[in-house]
């Protein structure tokens, strides 16, 4: 894969005559990467966090065999604008021009937005189990949410802790049957249902919530060490005001080829419309995106 040597700490470089930029080092930024290079076509990759993406929080990846080892340059991206057929994006690393911008910019961990929650984050509040869970040894936990991964982390939770309450708002789960399975019959795991966490409480760490029973309005406060929040992701898409206005903060539509209404713009992974929100289907999306630019820049560039 051709890469442009550009650090983090040599800002405000100016990268041209690039083919393709992708936005985000998660799997589908890296399989896209990997496409784009395998092609020839002049490829950076920009990351602002980590290779690998909310993968790497993953305790256990059963549902995908591994993904590719390529380099990427660090630093967020903060605007993207169309100039003509060309795309520039301005990085924290620097400006990188080119027809095709692949966004993979993946999705964040969506908040519980109460009292207590910022307060107590990384005090007790987490949203990754295999980062934190070890650190809750015979302790109570809360967990927040009723998908795979309220399900999937919260079995994991039990390994370190003495008891897991795991609290959905509803009596119906996301989560797929196995993984239902696998939390109903671990006897340390607990469901609370028709209920929210309402507040997060402590002094210099979690030490319980307020529960509100959504049907009978009832609150209740429950002691506990510490509160996992897995109700579910948001796009990572502000950056995008400019280039895709209406898609800014919300997931991004695109056709069978991955593509925006921009030409030379293409959306995969988390952040694009109707995602599976697999490493699967992200990889398959991002591939597609990258064999698709090889026929998009030759039409671009044979009007320049
Ligand atoms: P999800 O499937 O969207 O589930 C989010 C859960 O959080 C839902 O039950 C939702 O309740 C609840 N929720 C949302 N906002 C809430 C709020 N403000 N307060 C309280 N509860 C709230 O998200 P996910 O579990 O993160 O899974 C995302 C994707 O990753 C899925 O496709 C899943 O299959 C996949 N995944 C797979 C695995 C695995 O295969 N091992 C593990 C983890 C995730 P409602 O149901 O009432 O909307």
């Amino acid at each position: 894969m051709l890469l442009q040597p550009v650090r983090k700490r040599r800002l405000h470089v100016m990268a041209e005559n690039l083919d393709v930029i992708i936005m985000g080092a998660g799997p589908a930024g890296l399989a896209a990467g990997l496409y784009c290079g395998r092609a020839l076509m002049k490829t950076v990759v920009l990351e602002r966090l980590i290779v690998g993406g909310q993968i790497v929080e993953a305790y256990d990846v059963d549902n995908y065999p591994g993904f590719p080892d390529v380099q990427v340059v660090s630093g967020a991206v903060k605007n993207v604008v169309a100039e003509g057929f060309m795309k520039r994006v301005s990085a924290e690393s620097g400006e990188y021009v080119a027809p095709i911008v692949i966004i993979a910019s993946g999705a964040d961990h969506r908040r519980l937005h109460v009292p207590g929650e910022k307060e107590f984050a990384g005090k007790g509040v987490s949203y990754c189990a295999t980062c934190d869970g070890p650190f809750f040894r015979d302790k109570k936990l809360v967990v927040v949410g009723g998908g795979d991964a309220a399900t999937t982390e919260g079995v994991f939770l039990t390994r370190f802790a003495s008891e897991v309450k795991l609290v959905h708002r509803r009596q119906g789960f996301r989560a797929r049957a196995v993984h239902m399975q696998e939390a109903r019959e671990n006897d340390k795991m607990e469901f609370i249902l028709d209920t929210i966490v309402t507040e997060v409480h402590g002094n210099d760490k979690v030490t319980g919530v307020t529960l509100r029973n959504v049907k009978t309005e009832e609150e209740s406060r429950m002691d506990c060490d510490g509160v996992f929040v897995f109700i579910g992701h948001e796009p990572n898409t502000r950056y995008l005001a400019n280039l895709l206005p209406e898609c800014a903060g919300d997931v991004i539509p695109v056709d069978y080829n991955m593509e925006t209404d921009v030409k030379g713009v293409y959306a995969v992974g988390d952040v694009r419309k109707g995602s599976y929100r697999q490493v699967g289907t992200a990889i398959g999306e991002a591939i597609t995106a990258a064999m698709h630019a090889e026929i998009r820049i030759k039409e671009l560039t044979a009007h320049s």
